[in-house]
């Protein structure tokens, strides 16, 4: 009988799943489609949870290499007012740090650490998934090849972690069809540029129809002072008139979106500078999918964006992808490489990121910015006239609680795998 899990999808969720099963002692194998991995994407966040769980993996020092402590979170009118700055990580009070990092460096520490502890061949590219089949003890997992070439693989259980797109989702839920946009589309890029406010701050500016969000993701340069800083510029249109299909990959022009922003000059952060001091920018509409009823069939299951791709705006995509394969590893070594450690993950982790899918579309983070627009049109002497501090403060908590990283119950949380804990034979 197979002993060892199928991971269907290299990205995130696949890659802090593959590091989890080495980490408990399980066989497992990755199966990517793209042929070579790359360091894709521009920046994103991973809030303490999320980082906690790398530190776990034995990632800290590497991670530090990588990415940028991030400071603070402000709040910004379209006039460049301030609305409401509020610590991060461990300057809030966590025990861990907050990180800004440039996704694909993040892709490829956790692909060349996989590697370096799992060996080569743990990770086979240039396989698509296609579909799966529960058969006996065993779940089936169909694969092709670029070529055209047919395959078929068996193991334990297998986790579709095969992104928003993803052909194991596809085949639960037939109906479903592509991710739903909601009429925004983010061109996001990233320039080398000074750092702005502490260094290591992030600000949403604007609102949601017309907002720019920005943060460094490197360290500045000791030569040149110069940090990598990304930045998100968001515009929304008629979702009834349509988009492209979503590709993380494609490439943008200056003028599609620019024109909007030339008023985002401030003597902290000059937006427009920023946008043109790009090499690319791309495009990404806002999109994300209804929550489902259900992600385990027998011996299969979901995880990241495959299971629960939400809306980017409340920095914890990629961070909610790695809790789901810590989490998926203590089931396993609860329950075994068996249907019931996927029930357990389930009933954990669909609830929880259901509620964020949902919040993210109405109430996330920065949805304080269309209040503040709505009520003043960005425009006052005082922002307690608009909005009192404490409202705004309540507001921020209660999205990191339905989030899964309020301070005190990341803190308070024992570790999701303890220390030396394995899978048993
Ligand atoms: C190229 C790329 C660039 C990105 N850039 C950004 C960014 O700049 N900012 C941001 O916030 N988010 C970005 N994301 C998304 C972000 O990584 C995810 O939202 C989050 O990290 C959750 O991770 P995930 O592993 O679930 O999904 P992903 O990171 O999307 O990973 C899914 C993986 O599965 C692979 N795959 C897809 N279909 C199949 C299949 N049928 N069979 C096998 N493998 C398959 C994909 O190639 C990918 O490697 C990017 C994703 C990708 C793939």
């Amino acid at each position: 009988m197979p002993d060892h899990v199928l991971i269907a999808g290299g990205g995130i969720a696949g890659l802090a799943l593959a590091l989890t099963c080495h980490q408990i002692g399980t066989r497992f194998k990755v199966f990517e489609s793209v042929p070579e991995p790359k360091p894709l994407g521009v920046g994103i966040n991973l809030q303490p949870s999320a980082v906690r769980e790398l530190y776990d993996l034995g990632l800290a020092e590497r991670l530090e290499g990588l990415g940028v402590r991030t400071r603070d979170y402000g709040m910004y009118t379209k006039k460049g007012l301030h609305i409401w700055t509020e610590p991060r990580g461990t300057w809030a009070g966590y025990k861990w740090p907050q990180y800004s990092v440039h996704r694909g460096q993040l892709f490829m520490m956790l692909y060349e650490e996989l590697v370096r502890r799992a060996g080569k061949d743990c990770v086979e590219t240039g396989w698509t998934a296609t579909g799966f089949e529960n058969e006996g003890n065993e779940a089936v997992l169909h694969l092709r090849s670029r070529t055209g070439e047919a395959r078929t693989v068996r193991g334990a259980i297998l986790v579709g972690a095969d992104g928003i797109h993803s052909a194991i989702r596809a085949q639960m839920e037939p109906k479903e069809g592509p991710p739903k946009w909601n009429g925004a589309v983010l061109w996001r890029g990233a320039t080398r540029a000074e750092p702005f406010k502490t260094g290591a701050s992030m600000v949403m500016v604007g609102h949601s129809k017309c907002r720019f969000v920005s943060y460094p993701i490197s360290k500045p340069d000791p030569a040149t002072g110069l940090a990598l800083i990304n930045w998100i510029a968001n515009l929304q249109y008629d979702p009834a008139q349509g988009w492209r299909k979503e590709d993380w990959n494609r490439e943008a022009n200056l003028e599609d979106f620019l024109p909007k922003f030339l008023g985002f000059r401030f003597d902290w952060l000059d937006a427009p500078a920023l946008a043109r001091g790009a090499e690319k920018v791309f495009e990404y509409p806002m999109v994300d999918r209804d929550p489902i009823e259900r992600w385990t069939w027998g011996r299969v299951t979901l995880m990241g964006d495959a299971a629960h791709a939400a809306y980017p705006v409340g920095s914890n995509g990629a961070g909610q992808a790695i809790v789901d394969s810590r989490v998926l590893g203590r089931c396993f070594v609860e329950h075994g490489l068996a249907p019931a450690a996927l029930e357990a993950y389930e009933a954990e982790m669909r609830p929880a990121t259901t509620k964020v899918v949902l919040t993210n579309r109405v109430a996330g983070p920065d949805s304080i910015l269309d209040v503040v627009e709505e009520r003043c049109g960005g425009e006052f002497n005082d922002i307690e006239d608009v909005i009192p501090k404490a409202e705004l403060a309540e507001h921020a908590a209660k999205y990191k609680a339905i989030a899964g990283y309020g301070i005190q119950a990341t803190n308070e949380k024992p570790r999701t795998i303890p220390e030396g804990a394995r899978v048993k034979a």
